[in-house]
């Protein structure tokens, strides 16, 4: 292998088969297009009744007390914030790295944003970027088990508790992953995640919030949940569920005028994808830990994912990623490696991730509420933009990281190919940095 010729340099190509269905997701089989159909006759896709289905038995496979489903991520993780107290002049902690709707949604409430860097090895918040942040007014930790890796949640609610601050899990990237035994978004004070069809647990378009905490779940319904609270109609009872008098006083308006009820034609899909979600995720695990033991001892570059006896997983390993180690390779540059990676026949290798938050304009400069003034400094009693140079790790996300293909069958010929090409750039270093 190491002999032959990149394909860059001329050399044929590592990856040759047809891939067939090997990356297709969602699977989706005639008992999903039942399940929606049935939603579509029946003409009550802006009923609750397969929703509330939907959500015991998510919460079911959880563990947990409560589930309540939403038409997307970005809305369960607003009404979770919401619900953890925060609000204007407040402050909420997040990593840099992770995708916008972990944390934009303070910004509506009036919040604002402290962004933590991550580690280098996990691409998770550093516990130890978290405690110096916390001031009076924070509020809540956002966590994101980011490309699937379970984030240090010991460290993180150890210093949660000591600070008096709530944790929220973005459960975006980890659906069904564990942390030492215990599934993910189980461990905060609120669960929240998206659904949508890009991601491990995929339903069209959805989003789930999980929690135990009785006061939690009861603010999500009154912040967006209307029917639930005495519908909008007078006549209508509140859900058994609701028991906070306060909200009882609200009954059939939002607070602050959300809506938060999902299709339901994607909770019935939802239903279906969840009754399949175990094995598929086994067989999803099985094929991506074949592909990186493929590839154990090539130099510079590593697995993300836990030691194999952490009791800790990846889940459906949403978006993966391998870990990039410069130093064994010469110093090739991550974006080098990847456009040979790719020249080798695989289309998804790009280096980094996502930018970071920290220096996007919305958390610099945006004035939303036309005050005048930028929100994120708008409400509240210190400035807590953070600008180039300050999160060093979220920075150097291009040089420490890179995609690998996300397999979704265990089908061992094709795997190897894709892991061939990752080896053959790696063991050819030598000859890239010759021609640069
Ligand atoms: C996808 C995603 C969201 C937002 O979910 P939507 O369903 O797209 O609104 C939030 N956080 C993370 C980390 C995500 O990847």
């Amino acid at each position: 292998m190491k002999t032959e010729k990149l394909a860059e340099l001329g050399g044929p190509k590592s990856v040759t088969q047809d891939p067939g269905d090997i990356f297709r997701w969602p699977i989706v089989t005639a008992e999903d297009e039942q399940a929606v159909l049935e939603v579509l006759r029946r003409g009550s896709m802006s009923g609750n009744d397969v929703t509330k289905r939907f959500e015991a038995e998510f919460a079911e496979w959880m563990g947990m007390q409560f589930a309540l489903a939403y038409p997307n991520g970005t809305e369960a993780i607003r009404a979770a914030t919401w619900a953890c107290g925060v609000g204007a002049g407040d402050e909420i902690i997040c990593p840099s790295m992770t995708y916008w709707a972990s944390a934009t949604q303070a910004l509506s409430m009036g919040a604002t944003v402290n962004f933590a860097d991550i580690e280098a090895d996990t691409l998770c918040i550093d516990p130890g970027d978290i405690a110096h942040r916390i001031g009076p007014r924070t509020k809540a930790i956002v966590v994101v088990h980011y490309a699937g890796y379970p984030c240090d949640m010991d460290a993180i609610l150890r210093i949660a508790r000591k600070h008096n601050v709530r944790v929220i899990e973005d459960v975006s990237h980890a659906q069904g992953g564990l942390y030492k035994g215990r599934m993910l978004g189980t461990l905060g004070d609120v669960g929240a995640m998206s659904l949508m069809a890009g991601k491990a647990l995929a339903i069209g378009e959805g989003g789930m919030v999980v929690t135990n905490d009785r006061a939690i779940y009861e603010q999500c319904v009154a912040y967006g949940h209307y029917e639930r609270t005495g519908g909008p109609a007078r006549w209508t009872e509140p859900d058994a569920a609701v028991t906070i008098p306060q909200l009882k006083v609200f009954a059939g308006l939002p607070i602050g005028g959300y809506k938060h009820r999902i299709n339901q034609t994607c909770s019935a899909m939802g239903r279906v994808q969840l009754k399949h979600y175990a094995t598929r995720m086994a067989e999803i695990q099985k094929a991506m830990n074949r592909f990186w033991d493929m590839l154990e001892d090539t130099p510079g570059i590593r697995p993300h994912r836990p030691p194999e006896d952490s009791g800790s997983t990846m889940g459906g390993w949403y978006c993966p990623r391998g870990l990039y180690r410069p130093d064994e390779l010469g110093g090739l540059a991550c974006r080098l490696f990847c456009q040979a990676v790719r020249a080798e026949g695989v289309p998804m290798c790009q280096e980094g991730a996502v930018l970071p938050l920290h220096l996007h304009p919305v958390f610099n400069e945006a004035d939303i509420f036309r005050q005048g003034r930028p929100t994120v400094v708008a409400f509240g009693q210190r400035d807590v933009r953070q600008g180039p140079g300050t999160l060093p790790v979220s920075e150097s996300i291009d040089e420490i990281t890179f995609a690998v293909p996300w397999f979704k069958h265990d089908r061992p010929q094709i795997i190897a190919e894709y892991a061939a090409a990752y080896r053959k750039v790696a063991e050819n270093a030598e000859a890239l940095l010759q021609k640069t």
